[in-house]
């Protein structure tokens, strides 16, 4: 089955997504690094990130793929550059897109399909655009403050100052909400979850404890 892990920056989604998926045994698909991807191939054409069709004509000119946790383009891994700060500051006009968009989603679907529809996957739109019949759908939360000092605690965050961070984390999470084409926003039928005052260890028990009611559900329509 599908399981759609969605939130905000910063709120825990991707450490998550790999516990619970190992856990599962199935693979996990961070598709905020497709997004990333997206803008590394933009960046790289140098066009106007305002023009849609020309960002949309980079990004397709790019074979993006995502294999055992790395995001690669054109089959080479890009995993540091996604991180970068100028890749960080664009991606969120960039997934503003909406052709940019389908074609991501697209990428997104055909991946877990790959998978015999079985895997975790985490992002902004997953439970509400990407995967809406996914039969377990999380909605995580935290205060900015929490996730801010979250991302401080990452080595990539490490020499980025808390402040910088939490002004980051505003700067996208109003940008993600307030876009028109899939909005960052729970879907109606998601388990919201505050990670305020959980621990990781809690966050995937409380995901698997849904995994398994959604199971048992499955069977009990089955016979
Ligand atoms: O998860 P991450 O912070 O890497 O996501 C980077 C950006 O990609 C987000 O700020 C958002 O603009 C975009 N994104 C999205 N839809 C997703 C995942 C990420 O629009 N499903």
């Amino acid at each position: 089955m599908v399981i759609a892990i969605d939130g905000p920056g910063g709120v825990g989604k991707s450490t998550v997504t790999r516990r619970l998926a190992k856990a599962l045994g199935v693979d996990f698909l961070d598709t905020g690094a497709t997004y990333r991807a997206a803008t590394v191939a933009a960046l790289d054409s140098g066009v106007d990130l305002a023009d849609e069709a020309a960002v949309l004509a980079a990004v397709r000119a790019r074979e993006i793929a995502y294999e055992d946790g790395v995001i690669l383009l054109d089959g080479v891994s890009i995993a540091a550059e996604t991180r970068s700060e100028a890749v960080t500051k664009a991606v969120s006009p960039v997934s503003a897109l909406p052709t940019v968009r389908e074609h991501i989603v697209q990428i997104q679907r055909d991946w877990v399909a790959e998978r015999g529809d079985s895997a975790v996957v985490e992002g902004r739109d997953i439970g509400t655009v990407v995967f809406p019949d996914a039969p377990v759908k999380v909605f995580l939360t935290a205060s900015a403050e929490i996730r801010a000092a979250r991302r401080a605690g990452d080595a990539e965050a490490a020499n980025l100052q808390v402040s910088e961070i939490v002004a980051d984390l505003n700067r996208r999470d109003h940008a993600d909400s307030t876009r028109e084409a899939s909005p960052l926003r729970p879907a109606d039928d998601a388990v919201e979850i505050d990670t305020g005052a959980m621990d990781i260890e809690e966050v995937v028990a409380a995901v698997l404890d849904l995994v398994s009611a959604a199971r048992r559900q499955a069977i009990c329509e089955d016979s």
